[in-house]
């Protein structure tokens, strides 16, 4: 089968279109033909080497993946060859505490496609039957590859984590990122006030098709000072963070009294500063997040699927560009999902 692999760390230009044996499956396991695999910005970390964390190479990126299911394991009893399906962008243990108790994204074993393991940057990949999840007819491949990272952890971040409640105000960084157009429409389909941030004036216009309410640019305002200003000096309850240092400041001073930060990356910088004063004095919260459980794919799902919620797509390159795919988020110019296809 085709795959683009890498060998070694580098820029796009490391990424190779190779032939590659199909994988086998075990008898839990379900093979599916990818059809549509998204890009996160993951990959491009992957790709590039993260400090202290070592890939067996060559590797393979891609946790977002559609596709069909060509064959199952004799234990497999609930999919079907023939089913169009999307994949759950992470596998655990299924044993543990964490994962017993619902809560898999916190498992020792917990492990994304395309990072612990091998993604669907090929044609045929093989993944254990719970990760596999049929999808209805009305939605495409591109849309439904385009949907599990960002919506799960968009989801994970505001329920799971900052206990989102209907009539809050949420301010959400970075509306064009996959994690910031999710965001703003979980939020607004529960009946929250959206903030949101964009760079440009064509960026800030879709983050309003999105539903915001408010659009701040990042490059040319001083986020929080126009948080202040929307508020009446209140401030937001929740914040949705993935930026990191460029934005980290602005966003603290965006909370209202016990307003709670979550955070899902820092693309910009990891190093922070936490004023200690302000954080005990207004009752602020600061919380991470790591994609989020199972369940609430799931969950997150019955939106997408009913149409309620929908995947943003910048973008489609076949598989033997994925190159050119990396360099478009490289560039920032995305708005949504830059998705790779197979016939
Ligand atoms: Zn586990």
């Amino acid at each position: 089968m085709k795959a683009v692999r890498f060998h070694q760390h580098g820029g796009p230009e490391v990424l190779v279109l190779e032939d590659i044996p199909e994988p086998e499956i075990r008898a839990d396991e379900v093979l599916v033909r990818v059809h549509a695999c998204s890009v996160n910005h993951l990959d491009l970390f992957v790709r590039g080497g993260l400090p202290g964390v070592r890939y067996a190479l060559p590797h393979i990126l891609g946790a977002d993946i559609a596709g069909e299911v060509v064959r199952v394991g004799d234990l497999c009893w609930r999919v079907q060859p023939g089913q169009r399906v999307l994949l759950a962008p992470a596998t655990s243990c299924r044993q543990c505490e964490w994962c017993l108790s619902g809560r898999d994204n916190r498992c020792a074993k917990y492990a994304v496609l395309g990072t612990q393991l091998d993604g669907g940057y090929r044609e045929f990949v093989a993944v254990p039957e719970w990760a596999v999840i049929p999808i209805p007819d009305e939605l495409n491949f591109v849309h439904a590859a385009s949907v599990p990272l960002v919506f799960l952890t968009a989801w994970h971040m505001l329920f799971g984590r900052a206990g989102l409640e209907a009539g809050e105000d949420v301010l959400v960084l970075g509306a064009s990122s996959g994690v910031g157009s999710a965001a703003i429409q979980i939020a607004k389909l529960f009946h929250c006030r959206v903030i949101a941030t964009a760079g440009g004036e064509a960026k800030m216009a879709k983050a309003t098709e999105l539903g915001a309410d408010f659009v701040i640019d990042h490059h040319t305002q001083n986020i929080a000072a126009e948080v202040k200003r929307i508020t009446g000096k209140r401030g937001v309850d929740v914040v949705v963070e993935h930026v990191g240092a460029a934005t980290w400041d602005r966003s603290m001073q965006s909370l209202a009294p016990a307003g709670r930060l979550v955070t899902c990356g820092a693309t910009t910088g990891y190093d922070v500063k936490l004023d200690l004063r302000f954080l005990f004095s207004k009752q602020q919260t600061v919380m991470g997040s790591y994609m989020g459980t199972l369940g609430e794919l799931h969950r997150v799902l019955k939106f997408v699927f009913a149409g309620k919620l929908k995947p943003v797509i910048d973008s489609t390159f076949p598989l033997a560009e994925a190159a050119a795919a990396h360099r478009r988020l490289e560039q920032k110019e995305q708005f949504g999902k830059v998705v790779l296809t197979l016939p």
